[in-house]
């Protein structure tokens, strides 16, 4: 039995959170920054902790004051959210070790996924199919040199702890590798203090489609489909769809039960996500993350599903209670991110929000805890809201999302509403037919013209 859940997060994602232990008649613990005194996950709470000064690094991801803050308030279990600390295996195992739960997978299962060598290894054995690259990190250029000539210019090197599409570098020819590999391993150092990487063929035209997979600590995993989260810049996603207009229902079928098969064999616990990127009919796995995703709301529109909520379920021990014949994907669900960023050159528009209206209606829903008066601190994440839509036809689902962008009010601060309007108005956007380079090449020629 889970009854008081601490929040180890802020922004849209605690109030998602919260509003699952509502419905489930648990009580929640918000903890915050000083920056974050007057945050919408704090006047939400059933109760609230400050755990720190503004910087992430002594608030949010103050392991010591978290739990802290737990044992003061009586909490039993502990949701990371995404982000912070919630792909660190320390934590959870910490957090376990002092009798709570951890709403989340097992720190075996983090850390195994939390290094994309492993991860890979780890999937190959279990019959996943891989992007083709090295074996393993790279020992020296040299070594680099003669996996790219064996898999084939362009290729990209990659940092084995990374995350956020930072320590990736592509080269496009021999003439390249060079720098990609110094580059790519300062990076990584510089990022995440271990310049170990790998290498991976660059792959010129995929799509960015991942598997949303719950396990129960009792054996039973399912999947709930794929979204297709192509639309990236800089490697970050911006818009993401389910399901993917790309797929069929056959290799829908295919790649979650391979999925499944695999994260059965591992015994996984919780929600995961496996990543993959699509060309010519073929999946190739990227990386694992461990915990609930930024878009994850698309699944649950489409999967009448509310995932927080069966995360809850799990950590408490209870069992799935349904089968994959049960999963039924209905209509088109999309996302947009609303990040308070300039849409032409995405530098950070921090600032007071003087008005802010939530656009609504049938299938229309807001996840943000941005209010009107609020003031956006400089020390966090860009995005300020999410916005998703749910309609039977993904033609319908456009419309609701321009219908839905045409009533969202943000003013005061600057965001990237204009530039999904132009995203959404576009024929080849229209048409589905977008790889993970489109919208790049789209915010570029938008730039220049
Ligand atoms: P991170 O953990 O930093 O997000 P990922 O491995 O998930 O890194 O990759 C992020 C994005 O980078 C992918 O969604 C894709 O757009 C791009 N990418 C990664 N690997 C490749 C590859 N081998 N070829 C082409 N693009 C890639």
């Amino acid at each position: 039995m889970i009854s008081k859940v601490l929040i180890a997060n802020r922004g849209e994602i605690a109030l998602r959170i919260q509003r699952a232990c509502r419905e489930m008649g648990i009580k929640t613990v918000a903890v915050h920054s000083t920056a974050d005194a007057d945050a919408m996950h704090v006047r939400l709470a059933d109760e609230a902790v400050c755990i720190g000064p503004p910087s992430a690094r002594d608030s949010y991801l103050n392991v010591a004051a978290i739990l802290s803050a737990a044992m003061i308030t009586g909490a039993d279990a502990i949701h990371p959210g995404y982000g912070f600390l919630s792909e660190n295996a320390e934590f959870a195992e910490t957090v376990e070790e002092h009798g709570l739960a951890f709403i989340g997978p097992t720190a075996e299962h983090i850390r195994t996924m939390g290094d994309k060598i492993t991860a890979k290894t780890t999937m190959r054995a279990l019959g996943v199919p891989l992007v083709p690259g090295s074996d393993g990190a790279l020992v020296d250029i040299q070594a680099a040199r003669e996996v790219a000539e064996k898999v084939g210019y362009p290729v990209l090197i990659k940092a084995a702890a990374g995350g956020g599409g930072r320590g990736m570098k592509v080269a496009q020819t021999a003439d390249d590798i060079e720098e990609a590999w110094s580059v790519a391993r300062a990076e990584a150092r510089a990022a995440f203090g271990n310049d170990e990487v790998y290498l991976e063929k660059y792959l010129d035209r995929p799509r960015h489609i991942e598997l949303q997979i719950l396990g129960d600590a009792h054996g039973n995993v399912v999947h709930f489909g794929e979204r297709d989260c192509s639309l990236q810049r800089r490697h970050q996603k911006l818009l993401e769809e389910a399901g993917s207009p790309a797929l069929t229902d056959a290799e829908r079928e295919e790649i979650g039960r391979t999925s499944t098969e695999a994260l059965a064999r591992m015994g996984y616990r919780n929600a995961g996500t496996l990543e993959f990127l699509y060309q010519d009919g073929q999946f190739c796995f990227i990386e694992m993350n461990t915990r609930l995703q930024v878009e994850h709301p698309v699944t649950e529109m489409v999967c009448s599903v509310d995932l927080v909520r069966e995360q809850i379920r799990i950590a408490a021990g209870e069992q799935l209670g349904y089968t994959q014949k049960d999963i039924k994907m209905s209509g088109h669900a999309i996302e947009c991110r609303i990040n308070a960023e300039n849409p032409e050159t995405f530098a950070p528009s921090p600032g007071t929000v003087n008005v802010f209206h939530a656009p609504g209606g049938l299938g229309v829903r807001m996840d943000s805890a941005i209010y009107a008066g609020y003031r956006i601190p400089p020390y966090y994440d860009s995005m300020i809201a999410k916005l998703i839509v749910h309609a039977p036809t993904r033609q319908e689902a456009i419309a609701r999302m321009q219908r839905a962008l045409d009533e969202c009010v943000v003013d005061g601060v600057e965001t990237v509403i204009p530039l999904h309007r132009k995203i959404l108005a576009d024929p080849t956007f229209q048409k589905g037919d977008y790889t993970i380079h489109w919208l790049e090449n789209f915010v570029a020629a938008q730039t220049k013209s």
